[in-house]
């Protein structure tokens, strides 16, 4: 793969109107920038009552956007998906996060793409399909997803979408290592959830060495069916790309910011445990004192910290770390128990 691959567009298709003006929008902000052109007909939902995309209607809005030189993809999640999309020949398709979690689904898209290509491979355009990671971070997954569609003989695309809207470097890590030469993009948009996490998460393409970008855009991201919060608009776009395109890229630093953002995640998974242990503290504080119980209970305290010094020295950790670091945990819960 030549360049690096950007993807953007709206979360959900949801009208022929907010197709073609994200679309619009996006022509305008990216000038000479290629990109391709995303939206989901169908949208795999947590929950059942919330919108699922246009469905087969959509593609034939994608396919007005194409007539204007742009190129288009769109999530498939079953084989008739897989079928109408590349009968109304879109470029590239993806499988999301939740259908990546299982591999008779990605098996089932995987045949039935392969069926396509082998069959009549005149009537599809399709030019790579893109697998997202799981929603659990399973490296051996993706990775066996990567290879279960490596066999439709059509080139494949990694997508790291983070877990829980939580970036994890360690498992995109793993895959990265095992396969540099299957493309990684960044979906910074479902990794965090959030509109105004994105452009600093974009720093990551170039920190990390990625192949590129799937990223949320919408032109009215207040009236957005599904995942309004996350989406940007055009111009908010525009500032990012500014941000990628200025930032340079150092390959001898690559590994050790992968490393970096191994630590990053393990030190966020560190205070968000440490504030949540604050937070039951505090309600344990709240039944102490309407049981008049004192908030120090000394014998308790001694076994929670020889329990953890001897699991400590079991898992290869000096138990006079694990000592001094518990008892600054113990004496802030204390504080927040008075
Ligand atoms: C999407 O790209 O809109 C989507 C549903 O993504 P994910 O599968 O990563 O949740
Ligand atoms: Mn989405």
């Amino acid at each position: 793969m030549n360049g690096t691959v950007y993807i953007f567009g709206p979360c959900s298709a949801e009208s022929r109107e907010q197709v073609t003006e994200t679309a619009r929008g996006l022509r305008a902000v990216c000038g000479g920038i290629p990109f391709i052109f995303r939206a989901g007909a169908w949208k795999p939902r947590t929950n059942p009552n919330t919108f699922r995309g246009a469905g087969e209607e959509a593609l034939g809005w994608l396919k007005e956007v194409q007539t204007t030189g742009i190129e288009v993809a769109t999530e498939v999640a079953t084989p008739e998906q897989v079928v109408a999309a590349m009968k109304a020949g879109i470029d590239y398709l993806w499988i999301g996060a939740r259908t990546s979690a299982n591999p008779i689904a990605v098996e089932a898209v995987s045949r039935q793409v392969a069926e396509i290509r082998n069959t009549d491979p005149e009537s599809s355009n399709l030019k790579a399909v893109l697998i997202k990671n799981p929603v659990n971070a399973d490296p051996e997954l993706w990775l066996g997803n990567i290879e279960r569609l490596e066999k439709t003989g059509i080139p494949v695309m990694a997508v790291h979408r983070g877990c829980n809207h939580q970036p994890c470097w360690k498992m995109a890590h793993v895959v990265r290592t095992r396969r540099p030469d299957i493309p990684m993009l960044l979906d910074p948009s479902h990794m965090s959830g959030d509109a105004e996490q994105v452009p600093a998460l974009m720093t990551k393409i170039s920190e990390l060495d990625l192949n590129g970008a799937m990223v949320e855009v919408h032109h009215r991201p207040d009236t957005a069916l599904s995942d309004a919060r996350q989406q940007i608009t055009p111009g908010q776009l525009r500032d990012c790309i500014e941000t990628i395109l200025d930032f340079p890229r150092d390959i001898h630093e690559t590994e050790l910011n992968w490393l970096r953002a191994e630590i990053d995640e393990l030190d966020d998974a560190l205070w968000n445990t440490i504030a949540a242990r604050m937070e039951v503290s505090e309600r344990i504080g709240a039944w102490k004192k309407a049981h008049s119980v004192t908030p120090l209970q000394p014998q308790r305290f001694g076994q929670i910290l020889s329990q953890r010094m001897a699991w400590a020295e079991q898992n290869g950790l000096d138990a006079a770390l694990v000592e001094q670091v518990m008892k600054a945990i113990h004496q802030e819960s204390l504080k927040r128990q008075k």
